[in-house]
């Protein structure tokens, strides 16, 4: 067989396994209403959450840092320079969640393998919940570090896996979600901060889905449970509406990572617009309470709807709704079937879900209008009626 039949087989397989993935065509704005090769559907599949990925503001501050600072930041910071757009993102980033710096990452993903990397080798303990998001788990991999794997949030597991491996290591770091991004549920942030105060280990949180959605004036599930973490990974393409992401922590860990993060070294800086419109949107992040209260108000709507319709939610107070259906073949025909009904939500299937658990994963946004999530739970209902 030759590479590229090799390579045909595979798709093949997953193809067969109702795993094979093709993204839609989107022609307008993510916002709560997407246009989808030219049909008009309510969007419940972007993590956009407070609705600012086509704000005019955000749009503007982007442009006006354009104007001046051109598009391509030209290299790695490290080579060819840190611009204006960069430190003011950093610095209005680090006032928001109160740590003394925080440093900007093309993406949340960069971020995550890059500080685990970083932060953990040989001869360190990383913990890490069996839910954590890829990017956490690829920098477990990368870091060379002990990793061990504690059940979902459950503390128990992880005080025996500390009392067990703690003592032979150097650095100890617990790694987890703070929303969890599949199942919408929150970490026990509190009870992490004690047993990693108990064991001398530092509490890295990823505060993706957290982040202006929950918290005092968004600033996160870490504050909003009054708890301080080590290094905080926020990122910057859902609630914030823009791209990217930033690591804050003390300046002696940001330094570190600075220095030795590959994701961060060995990679060309954000666009400084990217970085002045993450600058504006910090700022409406946190004027946006009534915004996060729509927000929740719609996941709250959407999650008792489908509840009274029979169907098998996840508990949660987070705008993330999933609904479990098994099989990801049927998964992938249910969301075909509410797409004919004007509804966009979105399949999730293994790997990025454990087997047997295939979902349909609703996200609400603050710019959806009653009538949006109306409109979803008729589909819904329809599509359950039908089959009984
Ligand atoms: C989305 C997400 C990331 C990755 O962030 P990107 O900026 O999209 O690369 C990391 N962690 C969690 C929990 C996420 O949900």
């Amino acid at each position: 067989m030759s590479f590229e039949e090799s390579i045909v087989e595979a798709l093949g397989e997953l193809e067969a396994a109702g795993l094979l993935r093709r993204p839609r065509r989107v022609s307008s704005a993510q916002g709560p209403i997407v246009d989808l090769d030219g049909r008009a559907v309510v969007s419940l599949c972007s993590n956009n959450y407070l609705g600012l990925a086509d704000d005019p503001r955000l749009v503007d501050a982007a442009m006006r840092a354009l104007a001046t600072e051109g598009l391509g930041a030209g290299a790695s910071r490290l080579i060819s320079g840190t611009m204006r757009s960069h430190v003011v993102a950093e610095e209005r980033l680090a006032r928001f969640v109160a740590t003394e710096r925080a440093l900007l990452f093309s993406t949340g993903y960069a971020a995550n393998v890059g500080t685990l990397q970083a932060l953990a080798g040989p001869g360190d303990v990383v913990f890490s919940d069996e839910l954590n998001h890829a990017s956490l788990i690829d920098g477990c991999r990368l870091s060379r570090a002990e990793v061990h794997v504690y059940r979902h949030a459950d503390v128990d597991h992880l005080r025996a896996l500390f009392a067990q491996h703690r003592a032979r290591a150097r650095r100890a770091l617990v790694a987890t979600d703070a929303l969890f991004s599949m199942d919408g549920d929150a970490a026990p942030i509190a009870a992490l901060r004690e047993i990693c105060d108990a064991y001398d280990a530092a509490l890295v949180v990823d505060e993706a889905h957290a982040l202006g959605v929950v918290g005092p004036r968004g600033t996160g599930a870490c504050a909003g449970a009054g708890v301080r973490p080590d290094v905080l990974v926020g990122t910057l393409g859902k609630a914030f509406g823009v791209s990217g992401a930033f690591v804050a922590a003390s300046a002696a860990i940001v330094a570190l990572i600075e220095n030795r993060a590959r994701s961060y070294v060995f990679s060309t800086a954000m666009p400084p617009a990217l970085a002045a419109a993450i600058a504006c949107a910090t700022d409406l992040v946190e004027q946006a309470d009534d915004r996060r209260a729509t927000l929740l108000r719609h996941a709250a709507r959407l999650r008792a709807g489908l509840r009274d319709l029979g169907y098998d939610v996840l508990d949660g107070t987070s705008p993330i709704v999933p609904l479990l259906v098994g099989d990801p073949t049927a998964t992938m025909r249910l969301s075909a079937v509410l797409l004919q009904r004007g509804v966009f939500a979105h399949g999730i299937r293994p790997p990025t879900v454990p087997e047997g658990t295939s979902r349909i994963r609703m996200t609400t946004m603050a710019t959806h209008a009653d009538a949006h999530i109306d409109l979803a739970l008729e589909a819904f209902a329809a599509i359950a009626a039908e089959a009984a």
